[in-house]
């Protein structure tokens, strides 16, 4: 696999770069903008060429954006809706600008609307964003903890979502926690080849073509969103062991985005480190 962490680009495309080598990533994903905001800086594209050309040169790639927070496809609000939609494309032009393979985003949530109109509006909303999408750039749908009206957080969704759409760059992206919480035991042997079964007949397996690795400390089916350190949770050594053997994963992107500091980083890449040469991966 490759595997990286999500890190910080405020500090500099070069400090982000750096940062990765120093803890022997091979991938990572960042943020574009500031994730809680509506507003969009004018892209810079010989700063994204020069982030590109730092990171092959470091071999850390194929790399990620995640997109805003703020992005909600499933809305029955136009206002959030087209600036959602803005948010979303713009990211797909700085994934192109500056040679990034994956644009990562979370759906939204429908709120009080009948979900077969949101589902229509998620349709639609995909299929405008990938009118104009780079042949290089995947726009890519993170699994939701699946709480209260939020898109996303089962298999069966997901996929219903890639046929409907039924674009080659439409891909996903499978966050370990928002699984747990969505009520995947995907913490022993037998688990994780129930969910990887489950997700081959729901969306396909060469769909997924990255992870986001993150233990939690949420009851199983708790819908709840909170990231723990790696072997350190519900989901534990055993199970991310189980998750790393799997076929469906070989060769795909892991990105961290577990929390706390430097030195947290450097544990919980150490642990997946371990778990990966375990198993010979
Ligand atoms: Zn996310
Ligand atoms: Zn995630």
């Amino acid at each position: 696999m490759r595997i990286g962490f999500h890190v910080r680009v405020g500090g500099g495309y070069d400090a982000a770069v750096a940062y990765a080598t120093k803890h022997g990533c091979s991938s990572l994903q960042f943020f574009s903008g500031n994730p809680k905001t509506y507003r969009i800086g004018a892209i810079d594209a010989p700063a994204l060429a020069k982030f590109a050309a730092a990171r092959t040169a470091a071999g850390v790639t194929p790399v990620a954006i995640h997109t805003s927070y703020l992005i909600n496809l499933a809305t029955d609000d136009p206002k959030i809706a087209n600036g959602s939609l803005r948010l979303l494309k713009n990211d797909l032009a700085v994934a192109a600008a500056g040679d990034v393979a994956y644009v990562n985003t979370h759906l939204g949530s429908y709120g009080k609307r009948d979900r077969k109109e949101g589902f229509a509006a998620v349709v639609a909303a995909l299929e405008d964003a990938l009118e104009g999408i780079a042949p290089q750039v995947s726009l890519v749908m993170e699994n939701s903890a699946g709480a209260g009206a939020l898109c996303g957080g089962t298999m069966e969704e997901l996929g219903a979502l890639v046929r409907a759409v039924g674009h080659p760059n439409l891909r996903v992206c499978i966050d370990t926690a928002h699984t747990w919480a969505a009520g995947y035991a995907i913490d022993t042997p037998d688990g994780v080849a129930a969910f990887f079964d489950h997700v081959e007949r729901e969306i396909g397996l060469e769909r997924i073509v990255m992870f986001h690795f993150n233990d939690t400390e949420i009851e199983l089916g708790g819908h709840r969103d909170r990231h723990w350190h790696i072997g350190e949770g519900r989901i534990g050594i055993a199970g991310f062991r189980a998750i790393v053997a799997h076929p469906g994963v070989q060769g795909k992107v892991a990105i961290l985005e577990t929390p706390g500091e430097e030195g947290d980083d450097a544990r919980n890449i150490a642990a997946l480190r371990t778990v990966l040469e375990g198993v010979g991966a």
